[in-house]
């Protein structure tokens, strides 16, 4: 290819008319007439721009979806099918149900601009758990339920913006892609930031002079957590002088962080004692001492390290419980997605019905507890028992298949699944 542009007849060396690369110095210079060349990076530069210009001008004429009142789903609809796919975490359901029900429902007292000019707050949400509990499950069942773009971000990839790593607005690029460039529904999805107890700020650290991936984050993400319209390269990536933006307006978009915020128990704990000791509100022998979490505040992520204008951008704050060996038993089974039900599917299309002793599922359980894995472990310990029964069945011609105890215990011991310990 290089070689059939290459071999036209030039004379001294020739230069893109465009960059003013030399010949030698690009894999490509193709000529045009009068002179006229152009390198191959330059027909790659506009072609990129062709794209970005043509999704930029197609992305406006997407209507997005209307919510109306009478098609919204009710919290306690909302909370019925967050049931079939999360277990547990009641408190926490509850919560999100009305947190995305209010967030809707502000969403249409705009579009019918109502006359009395009561302005509805934004319900963005703040999940506190350990990680494993189904934070990351939650959030995408409730864009799943609502039919609404939705996007994953992890927030220690965030740095502020110039510095390496990602700036706040690769965000929006990434909701404008799920959205296939539907800016009007972009404007009305669903982001998850992930692990926000990562972007903390670490004062107490002395070696760092520049908190460049703590505070700094913390303060490019108010602007879009709060409402803002933003310049989004479509395609993601770092900003270059002729890119085309697209703009998205984020005052609608529902902003879900979830974190683990190890250690913030005791900052709870601090705060009652100090609080019973002070005002006697609530004695200290009334707290639930095994479960601190559920009297987490907005202080608590303050005396952790989110900055306090972060903290006033998260009005939702609610709470994860670690699971239970009964909640892991049940992840196991219940939830429509299933593990048990998919490798069940699995085999189903290999005409193969798979079955697992009742004893094989108490006994995933315990290992998943016992190496402290949580519902992500439940995952890995059944593909190491099952593994060699889906190369082998395939091509065998059984057609029942029972995983036994015995057999179980044999994979797990016989295999190097202790490694799974550094796994969670
Ligand atoms: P987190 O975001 O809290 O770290 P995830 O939501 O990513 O946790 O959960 C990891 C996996 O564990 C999920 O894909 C899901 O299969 C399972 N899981 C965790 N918690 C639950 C739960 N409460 N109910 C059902 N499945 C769960």
């Amino acid at each position: 290819m290089a070689q059939k542009y290459k071999g036209t007849s030039h004379s001294s060396e020739d230069c893109c008319s465009f960059c003013g690369a030399k010949r030698s110095d690009v894999a490509l210079m193709f000529q045009g007439t009068g002179g006229v060349n152009i390198c191959n990076n330059c027909v790659e530069r506009g072609y990129q721009m062709l794209v970005e210009s043509e999704l930029t001008e197609s992305s406006r004429k997407k209507g997005g979806k209307k919510f109306k009142m009478e098609e919204l789903m009710r919290p306690a609809e909302i909370k019925a099918v967050l049931d079939q796919y999360v277990i547990g975490q009641d408190d926490a359901k509850r919560y999100m149900s009305v947190a995305v029900y209010n967030h809707y429902k502000r969403i249409m007292s705009r579009d019918k601009k109502h006359q009395d000019d009561v302005e509805i707050d934004k319900s963005n949400i703040v999940l506190v758990g350990p990680t494993g509990t189904g934070k990351t499950l939650m959030a995408r069942t409730i864009a799943r339920v609502l039919n609404v773009p939705f996007t994953i971000v992890d927030a220690t990839v965030l740095t502020e913006a110039g510095y390496v790593g990602e700036d706040v607005e690769s965000i929006l690029s990434r909701l404008l892609q799920v959205a296939d460039y539907d800016v009007a529904a972009a404007e009305r999805g669903i982001v998850f930031i992930d692990e926000v107890d990562k972007i903390a700020r670490k004062s107490d650290n002395p070696s760092i002079t520049r908190d460049v991936s703590g505070e700094g984050v913390q303060q490019a993400l108010l602007k879009i957590l709060e409402g803002t319209t933003v310049n989004v390269p479509p395609q993601g990536g770092r900003k270059h002088p002729d890119q085309k933006f697209i703009q998205v307006n984020t005052k609608d978009i529902l902003f879900i962080c979830g974190g683990a915020f190890d250690g913030i128990e005791k900052k709870i704990a601090q705060r009652l004692n100090t609080r019973a000791i002070g005002y006697g509100v609530q004695s200290a022998s009334q707290v639930d001492r095994e479960n601190l979490m559920k009297y987490i505040m907005p202080q608590d992520l303050r005396s952790f390290g989110l900055i306090p204008e972060l903290v006033g951008r998260l009005p939702v704050l609610t709470y994860m419980q670690p699971l239970s060996r009964e909640a892991l038993r049940s992840i196991l089974t219940e939830p429509k997605n299933a593990i048990i039900k998919q490798y069940e599917r699995l085999f189903a299309m290999d005409g193969v019905e798979l079955q697992f002793d009742s004893d094989v599922l108490d006994y995933i359980v315990e290992k998943a507890d016992e190496y402290k894995l949580g519902a992500r472990g439940l995952r890995s310990i059944c593909e190491a028992i099952i593994i060699d029964a889906m190369y082998d069945l395939p091509s065998s011609g059984e057609s029942h298949y029972v995983v036994t105890l015995e057999y179980a215990k044999k994979k797990i011991e016989g295999s190097n699944f202790l490694q799974l310990k550094q796994v969670s």
